[in-house]
């Protein structure tokens, strides 16, 4: 919902819930805090204010974007997560000025919703600013078939967004970026949306990973070496299905068996396993009031896929945001 929030389709309240209301409602504590540090032997999660001990732990903070450690990308690149960032990115992008350039980091999913996004806004106050993607592959949408990849090579082209594939960017500056060949291109803007790579918390802490970094969980969502640590969502990788995408509707879809796993860890019960769906459902919003769809070997552009779009999105929201009132 991040690119219809930049289109002004959804405001700001739509994308969000109420967290600590939610937590009440469940009879959890909710502590506005940092994890910094876990200890699975002491069994402590230490935070920017305090140590908190744990029977259990389920862990899901979701992952950092892909090469945040770039020099100047803390500095001088917006990112779309959390939310708070989002909001700094699009209110960025409201007070360029129309010979802007901007350049978008990544050319997945993300990054192409996103630039398509930034194009439509720009274009609503000014004549359309200057936007270049950037992708360090050898081509965008990596994860999707060739069909969906055309398709939404075919309709940045057609605005007159820049394509840059085999482009990696080695430094960001307040106006510029370099990239690995050398070259320098301008930037007023720079996003950086370059994919999960493993939360920085997991580097700090001794918990079993794969080689990128990733909470290693079994096929019942627990830490591998048997210690009382679950989780799901983009920071892990399941052991049996390593290439599971790291995508909301994996973690969406985890929730349930996680919650029945602490709660039979607790009182004893058996546990139930995880079998991720072999397909997903991708719906990319390409902000012309249509969405790029992709099921399996299908793929298509259509307004209707928009209103699917919109249609799960919204009801996923509310469904939220209505237990809370309720
Ligand atoms: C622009 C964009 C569009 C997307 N569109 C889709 C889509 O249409 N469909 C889809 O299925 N997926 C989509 N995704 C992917 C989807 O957002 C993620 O897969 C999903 O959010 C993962 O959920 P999660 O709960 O694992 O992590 P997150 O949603 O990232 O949540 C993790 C939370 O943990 C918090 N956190 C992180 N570190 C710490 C810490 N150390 N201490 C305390 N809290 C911490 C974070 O602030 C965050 O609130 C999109 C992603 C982006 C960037």
């Amino acid at each position: 919902m991040v690119a219809g929030y930049f289109q002004g389709t959804y405001a700001e309240s739509e994308l969000a819930f109420d967290l600590v209301a939610l937590c009440r409602r469940a009879g959890a504590r909710f502590i506005e805090a940092r994890a910094e540090r876990i200890d699975p032997a002491e069994r402590t999660v230490d935070t920017d204010g305090a140590r908190i001990s744990f029977d259990a732990l389920s862990i899901d903070v979701g992952s950092d974007p892909v090469g945040t450690d770039t020099p100047g990308v803390a500095e001088h690149a917006y990112s779309v997560r959390p939310m708070t960032r989002a909001i700094e990115l699009k209110r960025a992008v409201m007070t360029l000025e129309a010979s802007s350039s901007i350049c978008i980091v990544g050319g997945g999913a993300a990054g192409i919703e996103i630039a398509l996004a930034i194009h439509r806004m720009t274009s609503n106050v000014f004549r359309g600013a200057d936007i270049t993607v950037l992708e360090r592959d050898t081509t965008i949408l990596a994860e999707y078939g060739n069909s969906v990849r055309q398709r939404a090579t075919h309709t940045l082209r057609k605005l007159g967004i820049r394509l840059r594939t085999k482009a990696l960017v080695t430094r960001v500056s307040h106006n510029e970026i370099l990239l690995g060949s050398g070259e320098k291109l301008r930037s007023d803007l720079t996003a950086w949306l370059t994919g999960p790579a493993a939360p920085e918390l997991f580097a700090r802490s001794n918990l079993p990973k794969n080689a990128a970094g990733f909470l290693l969980v079994d096929d019942t969502l627990r830490a591998v070496d048997g210690s009382p640590i679950w989780g799901a969502g983009d920071c892990v990788t399941l052991r049996d299905f390593p290439r599971t995408p790291k995508t909301g509707v994996y973690a969406v879809r985890e929730a349930p068996v996680l919650v029945h796993n602490l709660r039979a860890a607790l009182g004893g019960e058996r546990p139930r396993t995880y079998i991720p769906q072999p397909h997903f459902l991708a719906l990319l919003n390409t902000a012309d009031g249509k969405a790029l769809l992709h099921w399996r070997s299908l793929a298509s552009h259509s307004r209707i896929a928009w209103w699917l779009k919109d249609f799960i999105d919204r009801a996923f929201m509310r469904k939220y945001q209505k237990l809370i009132r309720d």
